[in-house]
């Protein structure tokens, strides 16, 4: 998924993969992700872009990465550019 700080790559793991620069570099990742996770790798990605960001719900994510709560709290913040990766 694209956001304004970058690209990233949702998983279902604790840690969404970004951010990127462009979308190869995150396919790129996403490729090496699913390398990782041979034996899970269809489930892996079903995406949960259909509910999109207005379900998503920062207070409650128990990602340590992840693109959403990345997007919601940079947001939040304002144009600061803020890579922290703090939960
Ligand atoms: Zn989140």
């Amino acid at each position: 998924m694209k956001t304004h700080s970058g690209w990233w790559v949702k998983t279902r793991e604790s840690q969404d993969l970004g951010p990127y620069p462009t979308g190869s570099d995150a396919r790129e990742a996403l490729h090496k992700h699913i390398q990782t996770h041979q034996d899970q790798t269809e489930r892996t990605f079903s995406i949960e872009l259909s509910h999109g960001m207005a379900v998503h719900d920062v207070a409650t994510c128990s990602k340590q990465t992840c693109a959403l709560c990345h997007e919601a709290l940079s947001l939040i913040a304002g144009a600061t550019d803020n890579n922290s990766q703090r939960s």
